[in-house]
């Protein structure tokens, strides 16, 4: 895939709306279009990296960059007292369904055990 046919870069560029709730020089963190809990944000690079794994190697910075914006999200999200969950679906075993890597921030309401 190129990153013009890159929903997520789509939406970087502003060609698909999305409901932003942060955003950084490098990064951008909007919520979910399906939500899985009460709370529920995707934080992004703004540049196209398939998955975590693709991006630390190339990037081990902006993965922080990605994981501290992750971390304003559950603050002004109000997650911090209770707690809250960061996903990174990778690959097909991975249940990844968009290949531009995103940090899911979970949380708003009790999300029982990961695996069950
Ligand atoms: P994945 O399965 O790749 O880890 O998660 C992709 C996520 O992107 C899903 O939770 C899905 O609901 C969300 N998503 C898919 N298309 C859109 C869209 O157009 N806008 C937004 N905001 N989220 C989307």
């Amino acid at each position: 895939m190129t990153t013009t046919e890159c929903l997520f870069c789509k939406i970087v560029a502003g060609e698909i709306p999305a409901t932003k709730v942060h955003e950084t020089e490098t990064t951008l963190a909007f919520r979910d279009i399906g939500p899985k809990a009460a709370v529920h944000v995707l934080v992004i690079p703004k540049e196209h990296h398939v998955d975590i794994a693709a991006l630390a190697v190339a990037d081990p910075a902006l993965a922080g960059d990605v994981l501290a914006a992750a971390a304003v999200v559950a603050e002004v999200e109000g997650l911090l007292d209770n707690g809250f969950r960061i996903i990174f679906n990778s690959g097909r075993y991975g249940g990844q369904e968009v290949f531009h890597v995103h940090a899911h921030v979970l949380g708003g309401e009790p999300l029982g055990p990961m695996i069950s």
